[in-house]
Formats: structure tokens, sequence, C-alpha cells
């Protein structure tokens, strides 16, 4: 039996990770086995590893953790029509039913019954793993492995971005953790007349927005950041507002740095709720309040592949770090230091 080196989640405590020796697995009915050659930490790994109040919930342990990768496809099982061996791919890391009323009204990113690699079954932290032909994409055969791993994060971004009509408009952009980054380069790709970027005071990240091209950056913990935003729109606020950050107060300051008639997008989650004016700030504004999740499939996917093949996105910046797979715990703490932007793990 041939075995693999993997990185297990095995004991509920901060850390609690081991490297372990698993099969190396055989694909079954409608899946490939693929060759990882990247794979990244995304900030759910992260609270994986933290083993914060959501990952007590949701991971059964021990659980082979990691979402986001790219590889090679060394073998197709039974019924795989469409990928071939040699086919460089990136995997979907939410397997949706295909079958829920959804799923087949194309919403699959909201499927009644998705599991996530990699927290509900076992994830890409390894070399080796199989995943569904129908959960996988083709990437360019010259796209970059490490920027082919971060299209989950990536996707993200793309998917809020275009969640309101962002393009020739003033967009502020509320949290710079990776995906806030990725959402800031794909305004720049896709020309938002004026991008605000707020975050908290890390120096890090907000010289990293600064680059990535944020016409203003905004540190919280110093500026009132609703009355900066007031300042250089003409008192009027922005067009729209990603949130990104799940912190209950940038959704409260988000919501009064809109224009009238502004969209105000969420993606960002917290664990507290978030009380706000609806009346004053939603109702009598005509503001409109979008959650999104996931990547749309495959409409998100798509757009990715031809904002990555129109040369306009670059987002090798922001992949800040990249290490051998087995210095995986240093990963971890740079990811929990904020001074990085996507870590990611070669083979
Ligand atoms: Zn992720
Ligand atoms: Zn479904």
């Amino acid at each position: 039996m041939a075995t693999q080196k993997c990185i297990v989640k095995s004991r509920p405590e901060v850390g609690g990770l081991s490297f372990e020796d698993r099969e190396i697995p055989k694909p079954g009915i409608g899946e490939i086995l693929i060759r990882n050659r990247a794979t990244a930490i995304c900030g759910t790994d992260s609270h994986i590893y933290n083993w914060d109040a959501w990952s007590q919930r949701r991971v059964q342990l021990p659980r082979i953790i990691g979402h986001e990768f790219a590889g090679d496809v060394v073998e197709v099982g039974p019924g795989v029509r469409h990928i071939k061996v040699g086919d460089f791919v990136t995997g979907e890391g939410h397997i949706t039913c295909g079958f829920c009323r959804n799923c087949r009204m194309g919403q699959g990113h909201v499927c009644e019954s998705w599991k996530g690699i990699g927290y509900d079954i076992d994830g890409c932290f390894r070399e080796y793993l199989c995943h569904p032909e129908a959960n996988t994409v083709i990437n360019d055969k010259n796209l970059d492995p490490r920027v082919a791993a971060i299209q989950d994060p990536l996707g993200n971004a793309i998917h809020v971005v275009f969640a309101a009509d962002c393009v020739a408009n003033r967009v502020a952009v509320f949290g710079l953790g990776p995906v806030g980054m990725l959402a800031v380069a794909v305004l720049k790709a896709i020309s938002a007349a004026e991008i605000f970027a707020v975050g908290r005071k890390n120096p890090y990240r907000l010289d990293m927005a600064r680059r990535l091209g944020a016409h203003h950056v905004i540190a919280s913990n110093d500026v009132d950041v609703v009355q900066y935003i007031k300042d250089h729109t003409d008192g009027k606020g922005v067009d729209v507002v990603l949130e990104i950050s799940g912190n209950p107060k940038a959704v409260q300051d988000g919501l009064k740095s809109l224009r009238m008639g502004g969209d105000l997008v969420l993606i960002g989650t917290s664990n507290e709720s978030s009380t706000i004016d609806l009346a004053g700030d939603v109702v009598f504004r005509s503001t409109r309040i979008h959650g999104v999740t996931g990547r749309k499939l495959w409409d998100t996917w798509y757009k990715m592949k031809g904002l990555l093949a129109s040369g306009n996105l670059d987002v090798e910046p922001i992949i800040t770090h990249t290490l051998p797979f087995a210095e995986y715990e240093k990963g971890f703490a740079l990811m929990n230091s904020g001074n990085c932007g996507k870590v990611v793990l070669t083979f």
C-alpha cells in the first residue's frame, strides 16, 4: 500500500496538527486522482488550527484539512468522461449534490446538502487526493500553480465584486485579509472609479492595499471611517460597500458610508450579531443588502478564467509566502501573525 504525508487536525486544541501517513486513494466512480503542485492556507484552516467555536461545532476529528489546491490529473476513475490524465486542474471545494432544486436552478453555491472538503470531509493538505470530476475545472496550462491554488478565495472576491455594479463606481472594501486584498485587485482590474480600502491598523496589509491600487487606505482604529468616506465623496458616500471583515461595527459603518440607493454586499462572517438601523440606514435610503457565499457555479469560475486571461488581474503580489509542504507550521504561524497575504505550500 503506497502512503503519503497528510496534515491532519488530530487533537481538539490550538495547533493540534500532526503530519501523518495515509493511503494514497484510488479514484472511485466519477472521481479523478490529482497530484497536487500547490495548496494554500485559508482563513478557514486558521479557524480550525485555532479550534474556534465554528470549528468545534463543524469539524469531526481526525480530519485531513485544506481546501485550496491545484495539481495534475494522474488517474481517472470509472465513468469520468471529460477530464483526462495530464490535465492541470483545480477543485471547487464545495461538493454539491447536483440534484437539489438550487443545484438544478443554477444556484449550486447554495446547494441544500453541500459538503466542504477539509472540514466536512477530508481535504487537500496531501500530495494526492481524489475529487469528483463534476466539481473540477481545467486550468490554463501556463497558469502559475500558486495562482491556480488560490482560486477559491479569488473566486470569493470575484463573487462579491460582481454581486453589485462596481465598474466605474466608487467602492469601499471593509476588511483587508486575503479575500479583501483580492477584491481590491479585482476592482482595479475591472476599473472601479475609486477604491477605499478599510482595515485594522496593520501596516503590512494597509501597505499592500495601497500597492494593489486602492486610492484611499483607511486604518479603522485611527480614523472615523464614515466621516472620511463622506469627506472624499462630496458628502454623498460610495456606491458600493463590500463587507469582508465580518466585524459588526464594520457592517454599521458600511451602511452609513453608502450613498442613497447604494449596495451593501456581505461576505464576512462573525459569531456576534450586528444591530442596524433598518429605517434610517436601509428603508429611507433605499439601500440594497445582499449576502453572498462561496463561488457561483460556474459563473464565478468562468469570470475568473476570463479575468486571469485578460492580463489585467495580477494577484501574484498577494501571494506573499511560498513554503515547502512540510513547513506548514511556519505557514500557520504567519497566518496568525497577520503579516502575510496568501501563504502557499508547494510539493
Ligand atoms: Zn478558502
Ligand atoms: Zn444540491
